[in-house]
Protein backbone atom coordinates (compact mmCIF):
# COMPACT_ATOMS: atom_id res chain seq x y z
CA UNK A 1 0.00 0.00 0.00
CA UNK A 2 1.23 3.47 -0.67
CA UNK A 3 2.36 5.63 2.11
CA UNK A 4 0.33 8.26 3.11
CA UNK A 5 2.30 11.61 3.96
CA UNK A 6 1.47 14.40 5.78
CA UNK A 7 3.34 17.25 7.39
CA UNK A 8 1.41 16.76 10.77
CA UNK A 9 0.24 13.53 12.15
CA UNK A 10 -1.59 13.33 15.69
CA UNK A 11 -1.72 10.32 17.80
CA UNK A 12 -4.96 10.29 19.87
CA UNK A 13 -8.20 12.23 19.36
CA UNK A 14 -8.46 13.18 23.04
CA UNK A 15 -8.21 16.96 24.01
CA UNK A 16 -4.90 17.34 23.67
CA UNK A 17 -4.72 16.26 20.29
CA UNK A 18 -7.79 18.15 19.14
CA UNK A 19 -6.57 21.14 20.01
CA UNK A 20 -2.88 20.90 18.79
CA UNK A 21 -5.23 20.83 15.76
CA UNK A 22 -5.63 24.36 16.64
CA UNK A 23 -2.27 25.29 17.52
CA UNK A 24 -1.13 23.97 13.84
CA UNK A 25 -3.52 25.92 11.76
CA UNK A 26 -2.57 29.18 14.20
CA UNK A 27 0.83 29.22 12.74
CA UNK A 28 0.53 26.92 9.74
CA UNK A 29 -2.90 27.15 7.02
CA UNK A 30 -1.73 25.02 5.01
CA UNK A 31 0.32 21.72 5.74
CA UNK A 32 -1.15 18.70 5.64
CA UNK A 33 -3.10 17.36 8.79
CA UNK A 34 -4.09 13.88 9.48
CA UNK A 35 -5.90 13.00 13.18
CA UNK A 36 -5.81 8.94 14.39
CA UNK A 37 -7.60 8.16 17.51
CA UNK A 38 -8.64 4.79 18.92
CA UNK A 39 -12.26 5.88 19.74
CA UNK A 40 -15.07 6.17 17.73
CA UNK A 41 -15.69 9.96 18.28
CA UNK A 42 -13.79 13.47 17.46
CA UNK A 43 -12.17 15.31 20.54
CA UNK A 44 -14.55 15.35 23.52
CA UNK A 45 -14.40 16.80 26.74
CA UNK A 46 -14.08 13.87 29.49
CA UNK A 47 -15.25 16.03 32.61
CA UNK A 48 -18.81 16.30 31.54
CA UNK A 49 -18.71 12.23 31.75
CA UNK A 50 -18.97 12.22 35.79
CA UNK A 51 -20.85 15.49 35.92
CA UNK A 52 -23.36 17.50 33.50
CA UNK A 53 -24.67 14.95 31.49
CA UNK A 54 -25.70 13.18 34.76
CA UNK A 55 -27.38 16.96 36.19
CA UNK A 56 -28.70 17.47 32.61
CA UNK A 57 -27.20 20.21 32.62
CA UNK A 58 -25.61 19.26 29.18
CA UNK A 59 -26.47 16.62 25.94
CA UNK A 60 -23.71 14.49 24.29
CA UNK A 61 -23.32 16.86 21.33
CA UNK A 62 -22.32 19.54 23.80
CA UNK A 63 -19.68 18.08 24.83
CA UNK A 64 -17.14 18.03 21.83
CA UNK A 65 -14.24 19.87 21.83
CA UNK A 66 -14.44 21.48 18.03
CA UNK A 67 -18.08 20.73 16.18
CA UNK A 68 -17.43 18.21 13.50
CA UNK A 69 -16.86 20.81 10.68
CA UNK A 70 -14.07 22.42 11.95
CA UNK A 71 -11.98 19.31 11.01
CA UNK A 72 -13.14 19.26 7.40
CA UNK A 73 -12.69 23.51 7.46
CA UNK A 74 -9.21 23.08 8.73
CA UNK A 75 -8.47 20.23 6.05
CA UNK A 76 -7.48 17.55 8.70
CA UNK A 77 -7.89 13.99 7.53
CA UNK A 78 -9.69 12.34 10.37
CA UNK A 79 -9.25 8.62 11.47
CA UNK A 80 -11.46 7.27 14.03
CA UNK A 81 -11.65 3.74 15.36
CA UNK A 82 -8.20 2.97 14.21
CA UNK A 83 -5.34 2.60 16.85
CA UNK A 84 -1.86 3.63 15.66
CA UNK A 85 0.65 0.21 16.20
CA UNK A 86 3.93 1.09 15.08
CA UNK A 87 6.34 3.71 15.49
CA UNK A 88 9.56 4.13 13.51
CA UNK A 89 11.41 7.82 14.34
CA UNK A 90 13.95 7.36 12.11
CA UNK A 91 12.05 6.57 8.81
CA UNK A 92 9.09 9.33 10.24
CA UNK A 93 7.23 6.74 9.67
CA UNK A 94 3.71 5.07 11.52
CA UNK A 95 1.65 2.07 10.58
CA UNK A 96 -2.50 2.08 12.20
CA UNK A 97 -4.21 -0.75 12.92
CA UNK A 98 -5.02 -1.57 9.32
CA UNK A 99 -1.56 -1.84 8.04
CA UNK A 100 -1.12 1.26 6.44
CA UNK A 101 1.81 3.42 6.63
CA UNK A 102 2.07 6.86 6.95
CA UNK A 103 5.17 9.86 7.11
CA UNK A 104 4.98 12.97 8.77
CA UNK A 105 7.49 15.50 8.92
CA UNK A 106 6.33 16.17 12.54
CA UNK A 107 4.40 13.90 14.73
CA UNK A 108 2.28 14.83 17.99
CA UNK A 109 1.84 11.23 20.47
CA UNK A 110 -1.22 12.63 22.39
CA UNK A 111 -2.19 9.28 23.40
CA UNK A 112 -3.32 10.31 27.15
CA UNK A 113 -3.85 7.20 29.96
CA UNK A 114 -5.83 4.26 30.26
CA UNK A 115 -7.71 3.53 33.28
CA UNK A 116 -5.48 0.60 35.48
CA UNK A 117 -7.50 -2.05 35.97
CA UNK A 118 -8.12 -4.07 39.45
CA UNK A 119 -5.49 -7.24 38.91
CA UNK A 120 -7.87 -9.52 41.62
CA UNK A 121 -9.40 -12.61 40.40
CA UNK A 122 -12.81 -11.70 38.68
CA UNK A 123 -11.26 -7.91 37.73
CA UNK A 124 -11.43 -8.72 33.67
CA UNK A 125 -15.33 -9.64 34.30
CA UNK A 126 -17.41 -8.18 31.60
CA UNK A 127 -19.40 -5.18 32.17
CA UNK A 128 -16.83 -4.02 34.71
CA UNK A 129 -16.48 0.20 34.13
CA UNK A 130 -12.93 1.15 33.98
CA UNK A 131 -14.93 4.79 33.58
CA UNK A 132 -12.85 7.16 30.93
CA UNK A 133 -14.42 7.35 27.81
CA UNK A 134 -17.68 8.65 26.51
CA UNK A 135 -18.69 4.63 26.03
CA UNK A 136 -17.83 4.24 29.31
CA UNK A 137 -20.96 7.12 30.05
CA UNK A 138 -23.21 4.87 27.60
CA UNK A 139 -23.20 1.99 28.65
CA UNK A 140 -23.07 3.25 32.49
CA UNK A 141 -26.19 5.45 31.62
CA UNK A 142 -28.04 2.64 30.09
CA UNK A 143 -27.98 0.67 33.36
CA UNK A 144 -28.27 3.44 35.57
CA UNK A 145 -32.22 3.34 36.63
CA UNK A 146 -33.64 4.70 39.32
CA UNK A 147 -33.04 2.52 42.65
CA UNK A 148 -29.83 0.08 40.97
CA UNK A 149 -27.66 -0.53 43.15
CA UNK A 150 -23.72 0.61 42.15
CA UNK A 151 -20.49 -0.35 43.86
CA UNK A 152 -17.63 2.47 43.05
CA UNK A 153 -14.26 1.50 43.79
CA UNK A 154 -12.12 3.94 44.80
CA UNK A 155 -12.67 7.63 46.38
CA UNK A 156 -10.42 9.55 44.37
CA UNK A 157 -11.54 12.37 41.46
CA UNK A 158 -13.32 9.56 39.46
CA UNK A 159 -14.69 7.52 41.86
CA UNK A 160 -16.02 10.72 43.98
CA UNK A 161 -17.65 12.29 41.35
CA UNK A 162 -19.21 9.37 39.92
CA UNK A 163 -20.84 8.51 43.20
CA UNK A 164 -22.70 11.72 43.40
CA UNK A 165 -23.62 11.77 39.83
CA UNK A 166 -25.84 8.38 40.67
CA UNK A 167 -26.64 9.53 43.97
CA UNK A 168 -28.25 12.46 42.21
CA UNK A 169 -29.92 9.74 39.78
CA UNK A 170 -31.45 8.16 42.70
CA UNK A 171 -29.27 5.17 42.59
CA UNK A 172 -28.06 2.99 45.79
CA UNK A 173 -24.24 3.75 45.72
CA UNK A 174 -21.58 2.11 48.08
CA UNK A 175 -18.43 3.51 47.55
CA UNK A 176 -15.65 1.14 48.72
CA UNK A 177 -11.95 2.79 49.18
CA UNK A 178 -8.79 2.38 51.12
CA UNK A 179 -8.48 5.39 52.68
CA UNK A 180 -10.55 6.74 56.01
CA UNK A 181 -11.69 9.75 53.60
CA UNK A 182 -12.70 11.29 49.83
CA UNK A 183 -9.86 12.32 48.13
CA UNK A 184 -7.21 11.74 50.63
CA UNK A 185 -4.19 12.96 48.40
CA UNK A 186 -5.63 15.94 47.77
CA UNK A 187 -8.02 16.87 50.86
CA UNK A 188 -6.39 17.67 54.30
CA UNK A 189 -7.92 15.70 56.73
CA UNK A 190 -10.53 18.25 58.24
CA UNK A 191 -12.14 18.48 54.54
CA UNK A 192 -11.31 14.95 53.52
CA UNK A 193 -13.74 14.18 56.67
CA UNK A 194 -16.22 16.49 56.24
CA UNK A 195 -17.01 15.87 52.70
CA UNK A 196 -17.34 11.80 53.56
CA UNK A 197 -19.81 13.01 55.91
CA UNK A 198 -21.42 14.68 53.59
CA UNK A 199 -21.50 12.11 50.88
CA UNK A 200 -23.29 9.89 54.01
CA UNK A 201 -25.89 12.22 54.70
CA UNK A 202 -26.70 12.04 50.49
CA UNK A 203 -27.35 8.21 51.44
CA UNK A 204 -24.28 7.24 49.94
CA UNK A 205 -22.97 4.19 51.80
CA UNK A 206 -18.81 4.83 52.37
CA UNK A 207 -16.75 1.54 53.02
CA UNK A 208 -13.65 2.97 54.16
CA UNK A 209 -10.00 1.47 55.00
CA UNK A 210 -10.92 -1.48 52.97
CA UNK A 211 -10.78 -2.86 49.27
CA UNK A 212 -11.55 -5.59 46.85
CA UNK A 213 -10.20 -8.79 46.96
CA UNK A 214 -12.26 -11.30 44.16
CA UNK A 215 -15.44 -10.13 41.87
CA UNK A 216 -18.05 -12.68 40.77
CA UNK A 217 -20.90 -12.64 38.14
CA UNK A 218 -24.25 -14.08 39.74
CA UNK A 219 -26.13 -13.59 36.77
CA UNK A 220 -27.18 -9.74 36.46
CA UNK A 221 -25.29 -9.06 39.75
CA UNK A 222 -21.67 -8.61 40.10
CA UNK A 223 -20.71 -9.81 44.18
CA UNK A 224 -17.64 -8.03 45.09
CA UNK A 225 -15.40 -9.77 48.27
CA UNK A 226 -13.48 -7.21 50.46
CA UNK A 227 -10.98 -7.52 52.28
CA UNK A 228 -12.97 -7.23 55.41
CA UNK A 229 -15.29 -9.69 54.65
CA UNK A 230 -18.16 -7.77 53.08
CA UNK A 231 -20.13 -9.10 50.08
CA UNK A 232 -21.35 -6.88 48.28
CA UNK A 233 -24.10 -7.18 45.46
CA UNK A 234 -24.80 -4.50 42.69
CA UNK A 235 -25.88 -4.43 39.05
CA UNK A 236 -23.16 -1.62 38.26
CA UNK A 237 -19.64 -2.23 39.48
CA UNK A 238 -17.24 1.04 38.32
CA UNK A 239 -13.60 1.27 39.46
CA UNK A 240 -12.07 4.23 39.18
CA UNK A 241 -8.42 3.40 40.64
CA UNK A 242 -6.58 5.91 38.58
CA UNK A 243 -4.73 6.01 34.75
CA UNK A 244 -1.34 4.23 33.50
CA UNK A 245 -0.02 7.07 30.40
CA UNK A 246 -0.06 5.44 27.10
CA UNK A 247 3.66 5.14 26.43
CA UNK A 248 4.05 1.98 23.99
CA UNK A 249 4.85 3.71 21.28
CA UNK A 250 6.95 6.04 22.42
CA UNK A 251 8.92 3.06 23.83
CA UNK A 252 8.87 1.21 20.36
CA UNK A 253 10.53 4.10 19.03
CA UNK A 254 13.04 4.63 21.65
CA UNK A 255 11.96 7.96 23.26
CA UNK A 256 12.78 8.74 26.93
CA UNK A 257 10.11 7.46 28.90
CA UNK A 258 10.27 8.06 32.37
CA UNK A 259 6.56 8.14 34.09
CA UNK A 260 4.98 9.41 30.61
CA UNK A 261 6.84 10.70 27.42
CA UNK A 262 9.99 13.08 28.70
CA UNK A 263 9.25 16.29 27.24
CA UNK A 264 11.01 19.76 27.21
CA UNK A 265 9.88 23.03 27.36
CA UNK A 266 9.20 23.49 23.87
CA UNK A 267 7.19 19.33 24.21
CA UNK A 268 9.91 17.75 21.92
CA UNK A 269 10.23 14.42 23.04
CA UNK A 270 14.16 13.07 22.93
CA UNK A 271 13.36 12.91 19.40
CA UNK A 272 13.23 16.71 18.19
CA UNK A 273 10.43 16.01 15.44
CA UNK A 274 8.44 13.87 17.65
CA UNK A 275 5.89 15.58 20.43
CA UNK A 276 3.94 15.12 23.08
CA UNK A 277 1.48 16.56 25.43
CA UNK A 278 -1.66 16.05 27.62
CA UNK A 279 -1.91 13.72 30.16
CA UNK A 280 1.31 11.41 28.69
CA UNK A 281 3.94 14.02 29.05
CA UNK A 282 5.80 14.53 31.74
CA UNK A 283 7.36 18.01 31.14
CA UNK A 284 9.12 20.85 33.13
CA UNK A 285 6.63 22.76 35.23
CA UNK A 286 8.74 26.05 35.78
CA UNK A 287 6.90 27.79 38.85
CA UNK A 288 7.84 24.37 40.73
CA UNK A 289 11.04 23.61 39.61
CA UNK A 290 10.52 20.43 38.99
CA UNK A 291 9.15 17.62 36.40
CA UNK A 292 5.46 16.96 36.35
CA UNK A 293 2.97 14.99 34.90
CA UNK A 294 -0.15 16.56 34.74
CA UNK A 295 -3.84 14.81 34.33
CA UNK A 296 -5.91 17.75 34.02
CA UNK A 297 -8.19 19.01 31.43
CA UNK A 298 -6.53 22.46 31.21
CA UNK A 299 -3.59 21.10 30.92
CA UNK A 300 -4.30 18.72 28.40
CA UNK A 301 -5.92 21.65 26.33
CA UNK A 302 -3.28 24.30 26.85
CA UNK A 303 -0.82 22.01 26.12
CA UNK A 304 -1.84 20.40 22.82
CA UNK A 305 -2.15 24.08 21.56
CA UNK A 306 1.03 24.75 22.62
CA UNK A 307 2.24 21.57 21.14
CA UNK A 308 0.62 21.81 17.76
CA UNK A 309 1.83 25.66 17.82
CA UNK A 310 5.42 24.52 18.11
CA UNK A 311 5.26 21.79 15.63
CA UNK A 312 4.75 24.72 13.58
CA UNK A 313 7.96 26.05 14.59
CA UNK A 314 6.48 28.53 17.03
CA UNK A 315 9.50 27.89 19.12
CA UNK A 316 7.07 28.45 22.40
CA UNK A 317 7.98 27.53 26.18
CA UNK A 318 5.49 26.18 28.31
CA UNK A 319 5.40 27.68 31.35
CA UNK A 320 1.92 27.85 31.72
CA UNK A 321 0.64 26.71 35.30
CA UNK A 322 -2.60 24.32 34.27
CA UNK A 323 -5.49 24.34 36.83
CA UNK A 324 -7.67 22.04 37.68
CA UNK A 325 -11.15 21.74 38.94
CA UNK A 326 -13.75 19.09 41.13
CA UNK A 327 -17.29 19.01 41.78
CA UNK A 328 -18.82 17.09 44.42
CA UNK A 329 -22.31 17.67 45.64
CA UNK A 330 -22.13 21.22 46.42
CA UNK A 331 -18.59 21.25 46.78
CA UNK A 332 -16.87 23.01 44.23
CA UNK A 333 -13.06 24.35 43.72
CA UNK A 334 -10.25 25.13 41.48
CA UNK A 335 -7.02 24.07 41.82
CA UNK A 336 -3.49 24.96 40.94
CA UNK A 337 -0.22 24.26 41.40
CA UNK A 338 1.07 20.90 43.48
CA UNK A 339 -1.61 20.22 45.77
CA UNK A 340 -1.01 17.08 47.46
CA UNK A 341 -1.18 16.41 51.69
CA UNK A 342 2.47 15.23 51.37
CA UNK A 343 2.76 19.18 51.97
CA UNK A 344 1.97 21.28 54.95
CA UNK A 345 -1.40 22.83 53.80
CA UNK A 346 -3.21 25.87 55.61
CA UNK A 347 -6.55 26.52 55.30
CA UNK A 348 -8.26 29.81 55.20
CA UNK A 349 -11.60 29.09 55.89
CA UNK A 350 -14.77 31.68 55.64
CA UNK A 351 -16.86 29.23 55.99
CA UNK A 352 -15.22 25.84 57.36
CA UNK A 353 -14.72 22.88 55.15
CA UNK A 354 -16.67 24.71 52.67
CA UNK A 355 -15.50 28.49 51.28
CA UNK A 356 -12.66 29.68 51.56
CA UNK A 357 -8.75 28.73 50.01
CA UNK A 358 -6.32 25.82 51.40
CA UNK A 359 -2.79 26.60 50.93
CA UNK A 360 0.21 23.82 49.97
CA UNK A 361 3.43 24.80 51.65
CA UNK A 362 6.84 23.10 51.81
CA UNK A 363 9.39 25.09 53.35
CA UNK A 364 7.35 27.99 53.67
CA UNK A 365 7.13 28.65 50.40
CA UNK A 366 3.46 28.43 48.84
CA UNK A 367 3.72 25.83 46.36
CA UNK A 368 0.36 24.92 45.37
CA UNK A 369 -3.92 26.42 46.10
CA UNK A 370 -7.04 25.28 46.11
CA UNK A 371 -10.07 27.80 45.68
CA UNK A 372 -13.29 26.15 47.39
CA UNK A 373 -16.26 27.54 46.35
CA UNK A 374 -14.38 30.96 45.33
CA UNK A 375 -14.43 31.61 42.26
CA UNK A 376 -11.88 33.61 39.53
CA UNK A 377 -9.01 33.31 41.52
CA UNK A 378 -6.68 31.39 39.94
CA UNK A 379 -4.21 33.84 38.77
CA UNK A 380 -3.66 34.96 42.10
CA UNK A 381 -2.69 32.12 43.38
CA UNK A 382 -0.51 31.77 40.22
CA UNK A 383 0.81 34.88 41.48
CA UNK A 384 1.46 33.95 45.14
CA UNK A 385 3.27 30.37 43.80
CA UNK A 386 5.27 31.98 41.22
CA UNK A 387 6.64 34.58 44.12
CA UNK A 388 8.06 31.77 45.94
CA UNK A 389 8.04 34.00 48.79
CA UNK A 390 8.51 32.28 52.43
CA UNK A 391 4.70 33.16 54.32
CA UNK A 392 3.38 32.51 57.58
CA UNK A 393 -0.31 32.16 58.25
CA UNK A 394 -0.87 35.40 59.02
CA UNK A 395 0.34 36.69 55.27
CA UNK A 396 -1.99 34.13 53.85
CA UNK A 397 -5.32 34.88 55.75
CA UNK A 398 -7.02 37.04 53.47
CA UNK A 399 -4.76 37.19 50.60
CA UNK A 400 -7.19 35.39 48.29
CA UNK A 401 -10.78 35.29 48.92
C1 LIG B 1 -14.55 10.94 33.64
C2 LIG B 1 -13.47 12.00 33.71
C3 LIG B 1 -13.72 13.20 34.33
C4 LIG B 1 -12.73 14.19 34.40
N1 LIG B 1 -12.99 15.35 35.04
C5 LIG B 1 -12.03 16.28 35.12
C6 LIG B 1 -12.28 17.50 35.82
O1 LIG B 1 -13.34 17.70 36.38
N2 LIG B 1 -11.30 18.43 35.83
C7 LIG B 1 -10.11 18.25 35.21
O2 LIG B 1 -9.27 19.15 35.26
N3 LIG B 1 -9.83 17.11 34.55
C8 LIG B 1 -10.77 16.12 34.49
N4 LIG B 1 -10.50 14.95 33.84
C9 LIG B 1 -9.19 14.75 33.22
C10 LIG B 1 -9.12 15.25 31.76
O3 LIG B 1 -10.29 14.91 31.09
C11 LIG B 1 -7.89 14.63 31.09
O4 LIG B 1 -6.76 15.20 31.71
C12 LIG B 1 -7.85 14.89 29.59
O5 LIG B 1 -8.96 14.35 28.96
C13 LIG B 1 -6.58 14.30 28.98
O6 LIG B 1 -6.59 14.48 27.61
P1 LIG B 1 -5.49 13.80 26.68
O7 LIG B 1 -5.86 14.18 25.28
O8 LIG B 1 -4.14 14.10 27.16
O9 LIG B 1 -5.64 12.22 26.88
P2 LIG B 1 -6.88 11.25 26.72
O10 LIG B 1 -8.12 11.93 27.11
O11 LIG B 1 -6.50 9.99 27.43
O12 LIG B 1 -6.95 10.96 25.16
C14 LIG B 1 -6.02 10.16 24.50
C15 LIG B 1 -6.67 9.53 23.29
O13 LIG B 1 -5.68 8.86 22.53
C16 LIG B 1 -6.18 7.61 22.12
N5 LIG B 1 -5.03 6.73 21.83
C17 LIG B 1 -4.15 6.20 22.71
N6 LIG B 1 -3.24 5.44 22.04
C18 LIG B 1 -3.56 5.52 20.72
C19 LIG B 1 -3.01 4.96 19.54
N7 LIG B 1 -1.93 4.16 19.57
N8 LIG B 1 -3.61 5.22 18.35
C20 LIG B 1 -4.70 6.03 18.29
N9 LIG B 1 -5.26 6.60 19.39
C21 LIG B 1 -4.70 6.34 20.58
C22 LIG B 1 -7.04 7.18 23.29
O14 LIG B 1 -7.97 6.20 22.92
C23 LIG B 1 -7.72 8.49 23.67
O15 LIG B 1 -8.86 8.70 22.88
C24 LIG B 1 -11.47 13.94 33.79
C25 LIG B 1 -11.22 12.71 33.16
C26 LIG B 1 -12.20 11.75 33.13
C27 LIG B 1 -11.91 10.42 32.47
Amino acid sequence: MADGQYTYIIIGGGLAGGYAVQGIRERDAGGSILLIGSEDYLPYNRPPLTKQLWFGKKKVEDIFAKNADFYAEQHVDTVLMDTVQELNAGEKTIVDGNGQRFRYQKLLLATGGAPRRLSIPGGDLEGISYYRYLDDYFATRAEAGEGKRALIIGGGFIGSEIAAALNINKLHVTLLFPDEYLVARVFPESLGRAITRHYAEKGVTLLTKDEPTAIERKGATFVTHTRNGQQLESEILIAGIGIAPTTVLAEMAGLTVNNGIVVNEFLQTSHPDIYAAGDVANFPYQALGERRRVEHWDNAVTMGKYAGRNMAGAGEAYTYMPYFFSDLFEFGYEAVGDVTTKLETFADWQKENDTGVIYYLREGKVRGAMMCNVWNKVDAARELIKKGATVTPDDLRGAIK
